[in-house]
């Protein structure tokens, strides 16, 4: 994976050289019960007359997600397992709202002609979801990460195809999309992603081994769902990210670089040939870049709290450690080897991510676990080229099993 990613050159290049897009009125949310779709009805419920809400998904929060409907005044609600389909409709009756259930439902949500869909389901079960958003065009303002390192050049071949105008959520790479606005992909020289460093920024080796689940949920700046939550506990979450940022911008790998920053306010540095330095601020808070995905070329007003650097008073930068977060090194490694290797690496993280959260392994195993499962898909012959998105599916499947027996040899 050293050339440059060529796709997103080209649309992000387009969408940066017209001015003529409109900001997005009907729009739907793949995910809404979550931390990311909680941030994006909050933004709409502050100009409730810019956009009409179609679709809202969820996988299992009936309450939350009928609550959502009703709040955003949805035409339909979606829930992923089939099982919830009465629960929902009965949390919804009289309302008029559509209540659909399943993932064949979830996908179809996901193809309506929309002018904006939010892709905010954690993890590799959104992959589907945001294909068929893809495919149908529009917009789709992507939080869903994982699409990217699990299918990256797939995902990106068919954002090339379709009539899809592709922004992205993530707080870096918002940024880094801003940052680039006017670069010819010559002229750049490094992006470099922030990271908080996340709650275990200052512990030791040892300290880390022993931290708990809570010890791994509260994390200094950002209010998140809990997968990126502990994510960023093992940066693991910036190795995704590095990733990401290979897949969206016109860079090598060995152009891509991470820097912590513990105050979270600047979000992506570009450095150019020429010696400059860009850069985007803002205070942490997902409703800019959301805010941004949803309004651009325009911005919409957004309530958060605004910066104020006398306040901040002092931000420093400092080496990410790959010795307590191995997880770094894993995963550029695994941008390196390219084809199926972040797909495997992202499953195994997955598995490993929700091991954790169910208090089956320590903090220290999840990045164990991930390296293992890559190195024994290596033995079996699954890190390879990756031909579409069948493959990627097949190699997520394989990868979770695997993940799963090395958890298991764990407890
Ligand atoms: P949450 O865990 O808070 O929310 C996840 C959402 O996805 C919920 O609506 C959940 O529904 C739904 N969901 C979970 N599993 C499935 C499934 N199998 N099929 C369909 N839907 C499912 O996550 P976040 O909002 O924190 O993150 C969402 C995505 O955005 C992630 O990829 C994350 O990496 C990315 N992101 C998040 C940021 C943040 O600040 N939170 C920042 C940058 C990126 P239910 O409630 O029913 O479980
Ligand atoms: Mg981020």
């Amino acid at each position: 994976m050293q050339q440059a990613g060529p796709s997103l050159v080209t649309k992000v290049a387009n969408t940066l050289a017209s001015g003529a897009v409109t900001a997005p009125k009907r729009i739907s949310i793949l995910g809404a019960t979550g931390s990311i779709g909680a941030s994006t009805l909050d933004l709409i419920s502050h100009t409730p007359d810019d956009f009409e809400v179609v679709s809202v998904t969820a996988q299992s929060s009936v309450e939350k997600l009928a609550r959502c409907a009703r709040m955003a005044g949805a035409k339909r609600a979606v829930i992923g397992d089939e099982t919830l389909f009465q629960a929902l409709k009965d949390e919804l009756s009289g309302t008029g709202i559509e209540v659909c259930a399943g993932q064949n439902a979830l996908c179809e949500a996901a193809s309506d002609p929309v002018d904006c869909t939010v892709a905010a389901i954690v993890g590799a079960a959104g992959l589907k979801p945001a294909v068929a958003a893809v495919r149908t065009g529009g917009r789709l303002a992507l939080a869903n990460k994982e699409c990217l390192v699990s299918a990256g050049e797939v995902f990106m071949q068919e954002v090339a195809k379709a009539d899809c105008e592709l922004l992205p959520v993530d707080s870096e790479h918002s940024a880094a999309f801003q940052v680039l606005r006017e670069a010819e992909p010559e002229s750049i020289e490094k992006i470099v992603l922030t990271a908080s460093g996340g709650p275990f920024r200052t512990w030791s080796l040892d300290e880390i081994s022993k931290a708990r689940r809570e010890d791994a949920l509260k994390h200094p700046n950002w209010t998140m769902g809990a997968k990126i939550t502990v994510d960023s506990a093992t940066m693991m979450n910036k190795g995704l990210e590095l990733i990401e940022a290979y897949h969206l911008f016109p860079v090598r790998t060995d152009q891509l670089g991470m820097l912590v920053h513990p105050q979270s306010i600047v979000h992506c540095l570009v450095s150019y040939v020429d010696g400059s330095v860009l850069a985007q601020m803002a205070e942490p808070d997902m409703r800019t870049p959301i805010a941004l995905a949803l309004s651009w070329p325009r911005r919409m007003r957004s309530p958060t709290k605004r910066l104020d650097l006398a306040e901040v008073a002092q931000l420093t930068f400092e080496k990410a450690d790959e010795v307590r977060f191995p997880a770094i090194r894993i995963s550029r490694d695994a941008m390196e080897r390219g084809g199926t290797a972040p797909a495997v690496m992202n499953a195994a993280n997955e598995m490993a991510v929700a091991a954790f959260l169910e208090g089956r392994i320590g903090v220290p195993d999840i990045a164990a676990v991930v390296e293992e499962t890559l190195d024994k898909a290596e033995g079996r012959g699954l890190i390879k080229e990756c031909c579409g998105l069948d493959d990627v599916f097949g190699c997520d499947l394989r990868a979770r099993e695997m993940a799963q027996d090395i958890i298991e040899a764990i407890q």
